[in-house]
């Protein structure tokens, strides 16, 4: 299976060169499938009878065959480190299903993808017979940061920096990164929204001079963000998995149509979900739910990508974004995959703030998508009503997701069966589902997080609770200008 540059066609890799690569060098592509592989309505039934490790050995090895024979054993490490199943589908009612993703060690669904993906860089590096050292360099809205941290800690031969906006991440999140004690990690603070972040990391990639000094200290850079197609892999594998468990609790037939509604910021989840339809998952829609922050939702409406816009930081924090890193292979697929045009928007985006595709383009965007957002007042009302309606508790971001889904069915009708992605422990983000159950929160969190367990009954992830007993070891706070120095600084040090 070969790779290529939605910037440059020509540039083509293995997936092993993809996963330690991270970004297309030279050119600043994303590195897609030259072809997506295919799995049949058989293949998906079958992973019916089977648990979450091997249906992603089974659809990792579709993507990255060089590395077949060691995925068992590497997706059932990953997997081990979740709470039972990595994904649990759980009813709500007859047409909603919650797919939940937040039982890793970090409470978030960002650990589906970052407890594999050091396995499948190291099992990557084997292959190319690599023996560098690889620093990973997280831009994080504040869930991929420490699931990142959790993932590469005390991996050989492999350090992580990651970054994050100060102001921009949860309470919990900031003492799980701040608290974090493996030797071969760094946590930075970095003045600004996470927009700020990214794009100061992404500059560290496109610098040929850092390097060269870090190839001289025997480094090379790669990524843990879903810029890294080795991210994207493992979120497709859930996607299967829903349906999968569908058919084995004969909610539906084969080849039903299913829709997902997605959280949506940086654009990975759901274009996972993208790419399992490719790949011949029978997808309805794909729902992408946005907060305040609805630079998708104006695109995915109306076809025009505009910057132009406030910045609003949001209870939802890990989709505060504004610049959406895989909406660019989605922009390559739209465009017939065109490396110009999709090279010319990303240009056309750094330089006038935006693009408009053409009407074709938005056609066969809309006939996967559609896309709803939900201010601040919203997203109170949707956990709220979760609650009280059906006793479940939505942190932030599936409540944004729930807000989504009840406009897209009213405004649709349409009963098709709906699986929404649930992406993190409520408990990550307390006072605001505090505030969203029409209480208070005090300032000490603690306080808080009892608070809640008392109203809800749902149980607090020990590991989450200890998180205030730890030292905070990572305290440096800097300018975005100043991260590419901070690179060099912590390799030079070691
Ligand atoms: C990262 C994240 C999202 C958004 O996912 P993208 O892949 O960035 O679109 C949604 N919810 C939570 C809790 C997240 O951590």
């Amino acid at each position: 299976m070969k790779y290529i540059s939605t910037r440059d066609k020509n540039k083509t890799v293995s997936g092993p060169e993809a996963v330690v690569e991270g970004l297309s060098a030279g050119d600043g592509g994303l590195f897609v499938p030259a072809a997506f592989p295919a799995i049949g309505l058989r293949d998906i039934a079958a992973l019916a009878s089977r648990g979450y490790a091997e249906r992603a050995a089974g659809i990792v090895s579709a993507f990255l065959p060089e590395l077949k024979d060691s995925l068992p054993a590497a997706c059932s490490a990953a997997y081990s480190r979740f709470d039972g199943d990595p994904a649990p589908l759980v009813k709500i009612d007859g047409n909603l299903f919650m797919l939940e993703l937040f039982h890793g060690p970090t409470h978030a669904f960002k650990d589906i993808a970052l407890t594999l993906l050091p396995r499948l860089l190291t099992a990557s590096k084997r292959a190319l017979g690599k023996t560098e050292k690889t620093l990973i360099l997280v831009a994080t809205s504040g869930d991929t940061g420490k699931a990142a941290l959790e993932g590469f800690a005390g991996v050989p031969d492999t350090d992580v920096m990651v970054f994050y906006p100060v102001e921009g991440v949860s309470y919990m999140q900031k003492l799980q990164m701040r608290t974090t004690r493996a030797k071969n990690c760094s946590v930075t603070g970095v003045r600004g929204n996470f927009d700020d972040a990214q794009n100061a990391v992404k500059a560290v990639f496109n610098d040929k001079s850092i390097a060269d000094d870090l190839q001289k200290l025997g480094y090379k850079l790669s990524s843990a963000n879903s810029i890294n197609f080795g991210r994207l892999v493992p979120q497709i594998v859930y996607y299967f998995s829903a349906y999968a468990d569908m058919l084995d609790s004969n909610v539906i037939e084969p080849g039903d149509a299913v829709n997902f509604c997605v959280p949506s910021g940086n654009f990975g989840d759901i274009l996972a979900g993208y790419y399992a339809k490719r790949m011949g998952l029978p997808v309805g829609k794909l729902i992408c739910a946005s907060n305040k922050n609805n630079v998708l939702t104006d695109f995915i409406t109306t076809g025009e990508y505009s910057l132009k816009r406030e910045f609003y930081k949001t209870s939802s924090p890990s989709m505060d974004i504004l610049i959406s890193s895989n909406l660019e292979r989605l922009l390559f697929e739209l465009s017939g995959r065109d490396d110009k045009s999709t090279a010319k928007r990303m240009a056309d985006l750094k330089s006038a703030g935006g693009y408009r595709i053409g009407d074709d383009e938005l056609k066969a965007l809309q006939a996967d998508f559609c896309a709803y957002f939900a201010d601040e007042n919203e997203v109170f009302k949707a956990i709220e009503d979760m609650f009280d309606e059906y006793g479940y508790l939505p942190d932030p971001h599936t409540g944004v997701a729930m807000a989504a889904y009840n406009k897209y069915v009213a405004a649709t009708g349409d009963k098709t069966k709906t699986v929404v992605i649930s992406t993190a422990n409520p408990y990550k983000f307390t006072p605001d589902v505090l505030r969203a159950l029409g209480k208070k929160p005090l300032v000490d969190e603690r306080k808080n997080i009892e608070r809640l367990e008392e109203l809800s009954a749902m149980e607090v992830p020990p590991s989450l609770f200890e998180l205030f007993d730890l030292p905070a070891v990572h305290k440096d706070i800097i300018d975005k200008e100043r991260v590419a120095g901070a690179v060099a600084n912590y390799v030079k040090r070691k």
